[in-house]
Order: structure tokens, then sequence, then C-alpha cells
């Protein structure tokens, strides 16, 4: 990627130097490559080398053609997913609808993921691609699920609200109130172990509580059927990447939960 180092240490550095640069009450969570600062350094995460981590092979189906093996929890979900979305239809529930939003952003990757990531609600990009956390902020998201030894194929994503708030404000009551009980079909049906609520906004949301991010982070919370845990958004890791090497945390934390470990090399911040 242009401007930025190929060199692993250079990487490294950049990642876990603790150099708080915000508080937390300066955080909002929604992602737009509007306002963010261009710099190589907020670009940066630590792909450790090394493969995937590894779990017991699911259940499969063969298809009529005998050509290929799809996970049976996979179709199952699968079409789950297709049916909320289909009850979404073209959403006018909220005043969202009408006031500029190119498409609904419902939700992607693997129907039937242990973890699945929440942020707030889309941004630009997202509108305009219809795909949850594909600006730059989703690309540090994309980073930070390959540090785990994750693709965005086997995680699921989606958002709080599957609209864009106009300029990118902050959801409002009655938008969260008429959206987040698709979101809330959405765990019920992808049934993820582990819930990653990205940022003050998804994670308070989630939890119906206004505690700062700060006093969130750092726990576990019984979800749902699933656990979650509550990290920075990746929008607020761009403008504040000192704040990486918690995040960092938490996501070992969460594949710790599911009896993982990050692929090796260590990122350099267990290692300082
Ligand atoms: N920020 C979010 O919270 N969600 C997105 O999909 C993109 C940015």
């Amino acid at each position: 990627m242009a401007g930025i180092s190929r060199d692993a240490s250079w990487r490294r550095r950049e990642i876990f130097r603790l150099k708080p640069e915000a508080t937390e009450s300066s955080e909002e969570a929604t992602d737009s490559s509007e306002g963010v600062p261009e710099s190589s350094e907020t670009d940066a995460w630590l792909p450790p080398s090394g493969g995937r981590s590894k779990e017991a092979p699911a259940p499969t189906m063969t298809t009529a053609d005998d050509s290929q093996s799809i996970p049976v929890q996979f179709i199952r979900t699968a079409e789950g997913l297709a049916a909320i979305r289909d009850e979404l239809g073209d959403c006018s529930r909220c005043k969202l609808h009408g006031q500029g939003r190119k498409q609904i952003v419902f939700g992607v990757g693997n129907p039937a993921a242990d973890i699945m990531f929440v942020g707030e609600a889309p941004g630009a990009d997202e509108d305009t691609q219809g795909v949850p956390f594909v600006g730059r902020a989703g690309q540090l998201l994309t980073k930070m699920i390959e540090a785990m030894g994750l693709s965005r194929d086997e995680v699921y994503i989606a958002n709080v609200l599957k609209c864009r708030p106009p300029n990118n404000r902050d959801p409002q009551p009655d938008e969260v109130e008429s959206c987040e009980p698709f979101l809330f079909q959405q765990i019920a049906t992808v049934q993820p172990k582990v819930v990653i609520a990205l940022g003050a906004f998804a994670a308070r949301t989630l939890l119906k509580t206004q505690d700062p991010i700060s006093r969130l982070r750092g726990r576990i919370y019984d979800y749902r059927g699933a656990q979650l845990i509550p990290t920075f958004h990746p929008s607020f890791l761009l403008r504040s990447p000192g704040y990486k090497r918690e995040a960092w945390e938490d996501l070992k934390k969460a594949l710790g939960l599911l009896g993982r470990q990050p692929p090796s090399p260590p990122p350099a911040a267990s290692r300082d």
C-alpha cells in the first residue's frame, strides 16, 4: 500500500506505541473517511505471519450434484439471514430512509460465525457499496480480524443501524428503536459465541447503559446467548493509535473465549 512501510518491525512499533491521544469521551463511533486525519501510522495493525487458528470441521451436507460439501449450520443460518433481510425490505420504518441513504447495509460474512462484530452505522463508503466496514476504518477492522488469524469471510459483521445517518451524525434513539430488532434477529440467527461491540455507541446500545467505553471494556458480558466484549471503534483507533494495544488485548480475549490464540509470532506488544 502506498505510504505504508512493508517492514514488519516498523509496523509493530507503530501499532503498540502507547501514546493515548484522545480521551474516552472524545470517542465517537461512526466511521467515515471524512474527518479522519491522513497519517501512515493510522493504517497500521500487526498482521502476524503464520497460519490460521484451527477448529474442528463443521458437519457438512453434500449438494445434489455431489460436487460440494456445505456446512448444514451454514445453510440454515444463511436462509435465516435472508429471511431477515427480506423482512427488512426497502425499509422506511425510521426517518433515515428519507435522509439521503443510498441503500440498506445489512451485514456480511459467515452466517454461522463464532465471532460477530457490531458497529454503529454505515458511513459514506458503506452506503455506496452496501457492505459494512469498507472505508478506512473498515480496512483497519479487516487488519484486526486478520491479526486474529481470521478473515472477513469467517466472521460476521453488522451494525446497530442499517442506514447511514446524514453527515455521519450520531444515531438517534427512535432510529435505534426501529432498527435494533433486526440486529437482534441477526444475532439470534448467527448465534455467535462472541459478540465484539465496536465503540462506545454499539457497546452502550447493546448493553443498555450509558457507561463510558473506558468502563465497559476490559470485561466480558453475557449477551443473548453469547459473550460480549466491548472494544474501541476502528475509526477511533485511526485517530488514536495509542489505544490499539488495548484493542488487541480485547481481540485476544475474544479468541481465548473460543479456545484459540492469535497466530505466531506474537505481536510486539506482548514482548515489550
Ligand atoms: N463504522 C461503523 O460503525 N460501521 C460501518 O459499517 C462503518 C463504519
